[in-house]
């Protein structure tokens, strides 16, 4: 699991930029019928640090900035994967 940051860095493409590819790589995953590889692109999502709050619901990728629980700005980044099922 990478996150966008580290996916940037990987792929030395801009954070933005990263999550603006990644909705098109999760369908693009997703939608490969092929039976010997069935992929799945994964969504870790982020959680806060200060009351252990997960980001669930959240259906954009961007990492959020701050809790709506307890307002703390100490957030994990959300991380992505690809997995075989
Ligand atoms: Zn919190």
């Amino acid at each position: 699991m990478l996150s966008a940051r580290e996916i940037s860095g990987e792929v030395r493409i801009k954070e933005k930029d990263v999550l603006e590819h990644l909705p098109h790589i999760a369908r693009t995953v997703s939608g490969s019928r092929d039976k010997d590889e069935k992929m799945r692109f994964i969504v870790e999502p982020s959680r806060c640090l200060g009351c252990g709050f997960v980001f669930k619901k959240r259906e954009r990728l961007k990492t959020p900035s701050r809790c709506p629980v307890c307002k703390s700005e100490e957030i994990t980044e959300t991380r992505f994967g690809i997995t075989e099922e």
